[in-house]
């Protein structure tokens, strides 16, 4: 079975978690602090690395002080932790409907949809692309409210020339296996704000004070560390660091892998009848990091059970998050984000990783080409 993503792990990479469990610290040693620093420079602020993606927006909540009562506007677009996170604060999801030709956000939508309980707009890079941030951003800095972009997706993703994770005031990334680089489960929080960062950090590292000079207690020995708000162990351990460190030098090299075959995939289907494609908007310079295409969507159930006969395991990005019986309980209704309802009923996401070979890749073609023929 060809599967729709897969890891790409180097003999380096290998060698590089092997050295590290010679290394002193198994969890925060040296490599903690060397990946941060390494992403900071790719994505153009500092980070806080952290177990995971949904970790990261946990924490990225927690620095903006998500709380009972509190709004978020966010796309329906996306896999549930972008909102489950939120929702374990108290706040309360509300949708809007996405660009239909790209699968983010529409900020249209957004503004309509602020009120003075709005606390943040939540965007997600669906496929890589990142959101429309110049007027996202716009209209949060109207609002007095934060700009959170889940960048699960688009790790070394450009928006007219500036990294992902250096526009919005809180970014997100996942490093888990089939996302643009990994450490197997891992993510990072990214932000120019020191506090917000100094918020996730602290939120992710059990809410620990060890600067002395910010202690209440004084009277305490040399020993002393303290609490002053709860937080959670959502440290990544040295050895994943390791992983992490080796693959985000292959950063570039994977663009550039993952660009080839989307072109060939585009080349090669952009003539089927009754195909389409996600649009690329003019401005971005994406890492790509799903292939969609979009097909009746009468047909997309045994489009996809029938790639499954072929050997190809082929996926659907996303259900929208309010369809999950857990909105439903909640009283969302279906209908709510039309393009979105649309955009997941005929989206199918193609395999499409590093390690694809060309090989693999005229197999699925050929499967495609061969069940469009019925369309
Ligand atoms: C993968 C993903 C997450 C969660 O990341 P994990 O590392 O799996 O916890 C969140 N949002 C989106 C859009 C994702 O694709």
């Amino acid at each position: 079975m060809i599967p729709y993503a897969r890891q790409s792990i180097s003999h380096r990479d290998v060698y590089a978690v092997v050295k590290s469990l010679r290394n002193d610290f198994l969890t925060t040693g040296p490599l903690v602090e060397k990946f941060e620093n390494e992403l900071e420079s790719v994505v153009g602020a500092p980070t806080v690395v952290v177990s995971s993606g949904t970790a990261a927006l946990h924490a990225a909540y927690s620095a903006i002080e998500l709380q009972p009562g509190d709004e978020i506007i966010a796309s329906p677009m996306t896999f549930i932790a972008t909102h489950a996170t939120a929702a374990l604060f108290g706040a309360k999801i509300v949708f809007a409907d996405i660009n239909r030709k790209t699968g983010n956000i529409d900020p249209a939508n957004v503004e309509a949809l602020i009120n003075h309980r709005t606390k943040a707009v939540v965007g997600v890079d669906y496929a890589g692309q990142p959101i429309e941030l110049d007027e996202l951003k716009r209209i949060t800095e109207k609002n007095n409210i934060y700009l959170v972009e889940d960048a699960a997706h688009s790790l070394g993703s450009k928006y007219k020339e500036k990294s992902v994770g250096s526009v919005a005031d809180i970014t997100t990334f996942s490093f888990f296996a089939t996302k643009n680089i990994t450490s197997g489960e891992g993510g990072a929080v990214a932000s120019n704000n020191p506090n917000l960062l100094d918020r996730a950090r602290f939120f992710s590292r059990q809410g620990m004070v060890r600067n002395s000079n910010d202690f209440k207690l004084t009277d305490q020995g040399a020993w002393h560390q303290e609490v002053h708000e709860f937080g959670l162990n959502y440290r990544l351990p040295d050895i994943l660091c390791a992983l992490g460190i080796s693959q985000l030098q292959k950063l570039d090299q994977f663009k550039t892998k993952r660009n080839t075959i989307r072109e060939n995939y585009l080349q090669a289907l952009k003539d089927v009848n009754g195909i389409e494609f996600l649009e690329k908007d003019g401005t971005s310079d994406p890492v790509w990091h799903l292939f969609p295409i979009f097909v009746p969507k009468e047909s997309r159930s045994q489009i996809f059970d029938d790639l499954a006969k072929w050997g190809i395991k082929a996926q659907v990005n996303y259900i929208p998050s309010y369809w999950h019986p857990v909105f439903q309980d909640l009283g969302y209704k279906r209908g709510l984000c039309p393009n979105a309802e649309d955009f997941y009923q005929r989206e199918l996401s193609l395999p499409f990783y590093v390690d694809l070979t060309r090989r693999k890749q005229q197999e699925i073609i050929k499967a495609i080409k061969s069940l469009a023929s019925n369309l």
